[in-house]
């Protein structure tokens, strides 16, 4: 019986679901020597084969919806409906990546006196530290680019939500994945986590997290120049001026800060709003908030789940405290579970702690602004730039705030900020790399330069 054991809770039901053995820094150890024996078998492994491999995992996982499904909506209170997309999202990023094997080309490049040519070739040992608010498609960002570029990969999952990512594992190996190219260790982040990050034969860690312990990553890779890709906090900003669809841009916005019960580190969490369609947007806003389907996760038509554990209900009771300015709250079932309502902020403070800090539940502040320079200076007043939206009719007026908005994902009249094949990452504190699309391949790989004497 191992030592440390983590109780992975329901949130919606507070049902201990499961009582999960949390690594220690040896078991650690042993994961990366395993992953550093086995990656030069697969390293070496012909291209089309290792496509064919990732390509033969995705299936596996698709052939496993219902149960992965069941198992996130258990651990993280996902509503089913979600929890199935992120199954599929999963399948769909190792069915992209499973693309690159024949296509990680070197170039040749002209030289006096001979041939120079590059190589693009793999890391080595990759650690994944995964976040538990998507499980399932946070991990594979990861690990397909990881995998598909010859890499090895050892994950951690979030001690809140390790179910989904110890099954996928299992189902990697019956795949055909040989033993030790992709390994899951649940453990604690001070513990599992500090061990895989020090580490001196992993090469790069991957992080999604919290942007304090994003610094604290990439200060402890420093000691060994290690690779990081980091994918931080957000506080996008949802930009609507007086001349967009106000209707379209209010029946949006509640999901865009209440989908993931707003644990979504693109949540636009602030709506800026141009003064003269301020109180017309509010007013908009407030029957598609009462509308939103909070319950339970199982049922179909639920949209928003409870927050994922009792900690992230008391973070977000913190910030919302009984003076805050609550101008539309939503509903939730009452009982057992973390729940928590779709809420409205209407601050009158500009730096109140709820428009500059990721709260990361179903809250958003609304405030006013005057003009295009003035929605540029609010948006970018933060030490964050994940993503955000701007709702315009004039196409000059959406480039030109685009351009000004310190953020890597914008969306123009949407709030759609991922797709698997185009690159995924923050400006500024919220991270550091890009994840998805052909960006993220060179991130996993290293370039050789050959130069070959011909005289
Ligand atoms: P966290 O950053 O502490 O945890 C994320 C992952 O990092 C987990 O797997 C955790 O075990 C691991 N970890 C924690 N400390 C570590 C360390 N010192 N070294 C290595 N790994 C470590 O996030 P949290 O505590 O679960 O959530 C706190 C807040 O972080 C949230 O309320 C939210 O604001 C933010 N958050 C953001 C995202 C995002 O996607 N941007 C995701 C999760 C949490």
């Amino acid at each position: 019986m191992a030592d440390d054991v983590f109780d992975v809770i329901n949130p919606a039901t507070e049902e201990t679901v499961a009582s999960v053995p949390m690594a220690s820094a040896a078991e650690v150890d042993a994961a990366v020597r395993r992953a550093a024996a086995a990656y030069p078998s697969w390293r070496a492994v012909a291209p089309g084969d290792r496509a064919r491999q990732l390509r033969r995992f995705a299936e596996v996982v698709d052939a496993h919806t219902d149960e992965l499904a069941a198992l996130e909506v258990a651990e993280a209170g996902h509503p089913v409906g979600n929890a199935r997309w992120e199954v599929g999202n999963l399948r769909d990023v190792l069915h992209y990546y499973a693309g690159a094997p024949e296509r990680l080309t070197g170039r040749q490049i002209p030289v006096p006196g001979g041939i120079d040519v590059t190589f693009q070739e793999p890391l080595g040992v990759v650690g994944l530290i995964v976040p538990w608010n998507f499980p399932l498609p946070i991990l594979g960002w990861g690990l397909a680019p990881a995998l598909a570029a010859g890499n090895t990969v050892v994950a951690k999952p979030a001690e809140l939500t390790p179910l989904t990512a110890l099954r996928v594992a299992e189902l990697a190996l019956e795949a055909g994945l040989p033993e030790g190219v992709f390994q899951v260790l649940p453990g604690r982040g001070t513990e599992a986590g500090r061990a895989l990050v020090d580490h001196e034969l992993v090469r790069k860690i991957v992080f999604t997290g919290s942007t304090a312990v994003g610094k604290e990553i990439m200060a402890r890779a420093a000691g060994g120049v290690k690779r990081v890709t980091l994918e931080l906090g957000g506080k996008s900003a949802n930009i609507v001026f007086a001349d967009a669809d106000l209707e379209k841009a209010a029946a949006a916005a509640p999901m865009s800060f209440c989908d993931n019960t707003g644990q979504d580190c693109c949540a636009r969490s602030r709506i800026l709003v141009q003064r003269g369609a301020y109180d017309r947007f509010l007013e908009l806003l407030e029957p598609h908030i009462l509308a939103v389907r909070a319950g339970d996760p199982n049922d179909p038509a639920t949209e928003m789940g409870p927050l994922v554990s009792a900690a992230q209900l008391d973070r977000v009771r913190g910030y919302v405290t009984d003076d805050a300015p609550v101008a539309i709250r939503g509903t939730v079932p009452s009982g057992k579970g973390f729940w928590y309502p779709a809420t409205v902020l209407t601050p009158a403070d500009p730096l109140d702690r709820t428009v500059t800090d990721e709260i990361f539940g179903p809250v958003t502040a609304v405030i006013p602004f005057e003009d295009e320079d003035d929605a540029v200076r609010i948006a970018n007043a933060t030490v964050y730039g994940l993503a955000g939206s701007i709702w315009t009719r004039d196409i000059g007026r959406a480039l030109r705030v685009s351009r000004g908005v310190e953020a890597g994902n914008l969306s123009v009249n949407s709030h759609s900020s991922v797709r698997y094949w185009t690159p995924f990452g923050g400006f500024k504190q919220s991270g550091l790399g890009r994840e998805l699309g052909p960006d993220a391949l060179a991130a996993f790989t290293e370039t050789k330069n050959v130069f070959i004497g011909t005289e």
